[in-house]
């Protein structure tokens, strides 16, 4: 079976698991595991900021984020289609008693002038607009990814109205290998940055958050009240190092991969339309009388899994454990297809 469901999905590859076997550990609650501490130290340092925290999750690390920048009866301001949004099952109302207040961006990409217009005045009875929390590249908006150009207004306007600015960066790296913009450049324009290692980067486990030294130490215990904090969890920060030493630049292939599928269904027949492919996430609508379901079960008989982002929408995400070899079969099964 070749599996597009999600990036994932991935395991280790033999040198990740080499190194996770190799791992020095020791208790990271106490502070103790060398791993973890190299594994934050070395994002930190990655993205020019002071301090970095080693989490299970890029759930918790955004929701630590939340609940960090905020006060009850805040609101965060952030597209639509964001994750936190979306699929984090209304933590930042449960965790941080936040609202949120939706833009309606461009496939999840929202602007300066958006977000100035969503600010709301200062009034007893209003929610205070605390937080904006962009996403990149962002999900359901197809991998879409911003420029570092398209950020600056938004970070410029944040400070001017005492906003915070978090990036939601589960798979920033897809963007990075695609603008060649450095994660130097990301973090001085993050006041927090979350990034997953067990997406496309191919870690078993695990996500980082990154920000000041006063942010992290306070994360460091809303990690604890969520019950995130993990003892000898240098074994899987081992992972980690090595995907970030290893396995970043390949993402370009798994973008590539995308947009060759990309072309091949924008020639068919049956396919309505294809979203811009930017990064590994391709989402695609199927033609009038056509359902998701039907057509997934067809390509689940080719060896094909893929998910269903809508009554007659598709999405593969590209990944690690989907090789060069495998294009072929894929392509194969979309061209062969009959209604
Ligand atoms: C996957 C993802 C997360 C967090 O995912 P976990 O499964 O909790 O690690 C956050 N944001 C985005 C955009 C994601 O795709």
């Amino acid at each position: 079976m070749i599996n597009l469901i999600s990036d994932t999905v991935t395991k280790p590859t033999p040198g990740m698991l080499e190194a996770m076997m190799q791992a020095e550990v020791g208790d990271d609650v106490f502070g103790e595991d060398p791993t973890v501490n190299a594994l934050e130290k070395k994002v930190a340092e990655m993205f020019g900021k002071e301090s970095a925290l080693y989490c299970p999750s890029g759930t918790m690390t955004n929701q630590i984020a939340i609940k960090a920048h905020t006060q009850p009866l805040d609101e965060v301001i952030c597209d639509e289609y964001s994750h936190i949004y979306q699929y984090e099952t209304a933590g930042y109302a449960y965790n941080s008693g936040v609202g949120i207040n939706l833009i309606k961006g461009e496939n999840g990409k929202i602007t300066a002038e958006q977000i100035a217009a969503a600010i709301k005045p200062r009034y007893d009875w209003l929610p205070i607009s605390r937080l904006v929390v962009l996403e990149n590249t962002c999900n359901k908006g197809g991998g879409s990814h911003y420029t570092l150009d398209e950020i600056r207004p938004i970070q410029t306007l944040c400070r001017e109205k005492g906003l915070a600015l978090h990036l939601d960066g589960a798979r920033l790296f897809n963007a990075l290998v695609e603008t060649g913009e450095s994660t130097q450049e990301v973090g001085a324009h993050f006041d927090s940055v979350s990034l997953c290692l067990s997406k496309g980067l191919g870690a078993p486990v695990g996500s980082v958050l990154i920000g000041t030294s006063a942010f992290i130490q306070q994360a460091r215990r809303l990690r604890k009240v969520m019950g995130g904090g993990m003892r000898q969890a240098g074994y899987l920060a081992a992972a980690c190092i090595y995907a970030l030493d290893h396995q970043v630049e390949r993402l370009r292939e798994d973008n590539e991969r995308a947009r060759r599928i990309g072309e091949v269904l924008s020639s068919l027949g049956y396919v309505e339309s294809v979203r811009p492919v930017r990064s590994n996430i391709l989402i695609f609508d199927l033609q009038e009388g056509l359902t998701a379901d039907a057509y997934l079960a067809y390509l689940k008989e080719m060896g094909v899994l893929a998910s269903a982002f809508g009554p007659q929408t598709v999405r593969f995400v590209t990944h690690l454990d989907f090789t060069e070899e495998m294009l072929p079969k894929v392509v194969g099964a979309l061209q062969r297809f009959k209604r």
